[in-house]
């Protein structure tokens, strides 16, 4: 059966024109990423065709030599880097290439916010690959035919990436996929050999294939090899970076190697080479990034950690390589022991990938324990981008919890910041004489927490408070209820048991108060109805004159928040108000004759509470009424 040409040409998306626009803008300082891109693309192809013919021989079609070659024509002012890899069929095209649908362009596009300077930025976070050839191209021709597919099912894909792409069948003898980039006139220094191999030793030095070039000849023999085919040479030191020895790699070369794997254009924040023998003999060199990715929230996220056997390039996105919460280091574990047509299923169970899990996530531990330890600054810095992710290691890693939330960072009472930077470590030390317990508070703010009227009385005390502020702290705080043998204590539940802290004479006074002030908290009670489970005298409050407590188990009135701010059901929890009954507000509520301006001023109270809190008032209106009416009673009482 014959192929016809087929020729058609297709509109880009909308969007498309924009991105593109965006990309060599934001790119243009840096213009020379594109051969990086082009070729680590020509290298996946090369190790996804490794993959296949793994299990089916025949792909290689008798050629078992993989390279990627850059050639340049002068005369046409082209530069084309050319694979003999896994190719690409129509349908790919169509599906990768010519839609822009690949994954990483379109979730940029829906991460794009209209702003340039932030669009900009988000770009190093995406690999926005193949189209990054538009920089210093204004025609791009991608020429390919997939591996096992004869010659003729080649396919040719052109665009002067503007608004649309063409595609047509052509014949294609080697398989594998050919970029040719018609370069802009003034990027004609993109033309240059030796430009070309400063370049690629920059970026491909450490990849595991010979990257190659036309021998440059001169003079005479310039002239007599003139109509010969070119001969070609390796340009990059072609062994996989990993397998070199630590002393032999400088720190550029671990960075290279980093923005390879990782399509970041930012160095690594830290990494760890380390070789394991014994029985089960694998190498990893894992990264930390500078940046969190623009997907680490998405349940879909990529993982960083590829996997190799041997050499051989398995998969991408290995999931088992660690723990979800360690999913922002990027890297590589390259396994001698591991089958070499190893699946996911057998990832799933295997005792190997286990030990391996096991192991990376203790190095990565041991890495950020060093560095918060000799470079407090730089982990501040990870902290801030990473922090969020870390907390929910307790809950997913049992047995590295301790060691998890020794790592954990938080804004406390102790200083007036609201940067996360107090451990628990220094916070178990500040622990007052007397102190049993690790308290803390959450808010949906840190703002909020701090200005809680919650923290009065250790204030007073001088007692620090954890000042728990992101999404994820209610998660972690019902999972790390202690550290080192010190129970962690939300101060806005139960009934608060300062222990050895609490002055034995306060606290006799507020039972007798108890006692002496019944009546008031009876009435207040029956005042609020249901809206309360009970009111009692605080021992917490110093200067507010009420606050909203709920039961020691209940769920707190910060994760009924949230969950009700991500649309999910909370149960309704009836809090608890606390009154301080020295307060001159609740002195005068005492005694109030007025059975209306009682219950005026106890609701203002309770709404209080809750607005303090960082709550919403279930009516508002009614909440601005009462107060209104209770100021204009006092401005005429006031005459
Ligand atoms: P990314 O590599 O981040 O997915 P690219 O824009 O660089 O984004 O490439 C999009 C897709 O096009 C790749 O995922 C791959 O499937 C395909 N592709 C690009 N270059 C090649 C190539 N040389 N050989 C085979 N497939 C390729």
């Amino acid at each position: 059966m014959t192929v016809e040409a087929h020729k058609e040409t297709l509109e880009f998306k909308a969007e498309v024109s924009q991105v593109l626009d965006l990309v060599i803008r934001s790119l243009y300082s840096n213009k020379e990423i594109f051969l990086r891109e082009l070729i680590s693309n020509a290298s996946d192809a090369a190790e996804k065709l490794r993959f296949e013919a793994l299990s089916d021989d025949g792909l290689y079609e008798g050629d078992g030599e993989l390279r990627i070659r850059v050639t340049v024509d002068r005369d046409a002012g082209t530069l084309s880097v050319a694979d003999n890899g896994i190719g690409l069929s129509r349908q790919e095209v169509m599906d990768t290439i010519g839609s822009i649908a690949s994954s990483g362009t379109r979730r940029f596009l829906e991460n794009m916010s209209g702003d340039q300077a932030k669009d900009s930025k988000l770009i190093g976070q995406f690999g926005v690959g193949f189209y990054s050839a538009f920089i210093v191209a204004d025609k791009v021709t991608l020429t390919s035919r997939r591996a096992g597919l004869s010659a003729e099912h080649g396919v040719r894909w052109e665009s002067d990436g503007r608004g649309s792409y063409s595609l047509e069948n052509v014949e294609k003898a080697e398989r594998g996929t050919v970029v040719t980039l018609h370069l802009k006139e003034d990027e004609k220094e993109f033309l240059d050999g030796w430009r070309l191999r400063t370049i690629i030793g920059k970026f491909s030095d450490h990849i595991a294939l010979p990257v190659e070039m036309a021998k440059e000849l001169y003079g005479e023999e310039a002239e007599q090899k003139k109509d010969e085919p070119p001969e070609f040479e390796q340009v990059n030191r072609g062994t996989a970076l990993w397998m070199r020895n630590k002393s032999e790699i400088s720190e550029d070369e671990y960075h290279d190697f980093y923005k390879h794997v990782s399509h970041d254009f930012e160095a690594p924040l830290t990494y760890a080479h380390n070789r394991v023998e014994g029985t089960n003999e694998y190498t990893t060199l894992l990264y930390v990034p500078k940046k969190a990715p623009w997907d680490l929230w998405d349940r879909d996220q990529k993982h960083g950690v590829k996997l190799y056997v041997r050499r051989v390039f398995i998969m991408d996105e290995a999931d088992k390589l660690l723990p979800h919460y360690l999913r922002f280091v990027k890297g590589i574990v390259d396994s001698d022991d591991l089958p070499l047509n190893v699946s996911r299923e057998i990832l799933q169970h295997n005792r190997k990938i286990d030990t391996i899990r096991q192991a990376n996530t203790k190095r990565i531990l041991g890495l950020l324990e060093t560095m918060a330890k000799d470079e407090a600054e730089k982990y501040g810095a990870f902290w801030d981008e990473f922090g969020k992710v870390l907390k929910e290691g307790p809950a997913e890693d049992f047995g590295n919890k301790e060691r998890i939330a020794g790592l954990m960072r938080f804004a406390t009472t102790h200083s007036d910041s609201d940067q996360q930077r107090e451990s628990l470590d220094g916070y178990i030390e500040r622990m007052k004489e007397g102190q049993e317990k690790i308290f803390y508070i959450t808010a949906d703010s840190a703002a909020a927490a701090r200005f809680s009227p919650h923290l009065e009385v250790f204030r007073k005390k001088g007692v620090e408070v954890l000042l728990l502020s992101d999404r994820v702290d209610e998660w972690l705080v019902s999972h790390l209820t202690e550290f080192k043998g010190k129970q962690l204590q939300s101060i806005a539940k139960g009934d608060l048991d300062l222990g050895e802290l609490a002055d034995k004479d306060e606290k006799e006074a507020k039972e007798k108060a108890a006692e002496e002030h019944g009546s008031l908290l009876e009435h207040l009670k029956k005042t609020l109805g249901d809206r309360v489970a009970d009111v009692r005298p605080s021992t917490r409050l110093v200067d507010s004159p009420a606050c909203l407590v709920v039961g020691e188990d209940d769920m707190s009135a910060n994760l009924a928040r949230v969950l009700k701010a991500v649309g999910q059901d909370a149960p309704e929890t009836k809090p608890t108000l606390e009154i301080n009954l020295d307060h001159l507000l609740v002195k005068r509520l005492e005694a109030e004759s007025d059975d209306e301006r009682f219950d005026d001023l106890s609701l203002v109270l309770f709404d209080q509470a809750q607005l303090a809190e960082g709550g919403q008032l279930a009516d508002p209106a009614a909440f601005v009424g009462r107060l209104n009416k209770l100021m204009l009673n006092m401005m005429m009482a006031g005459g």
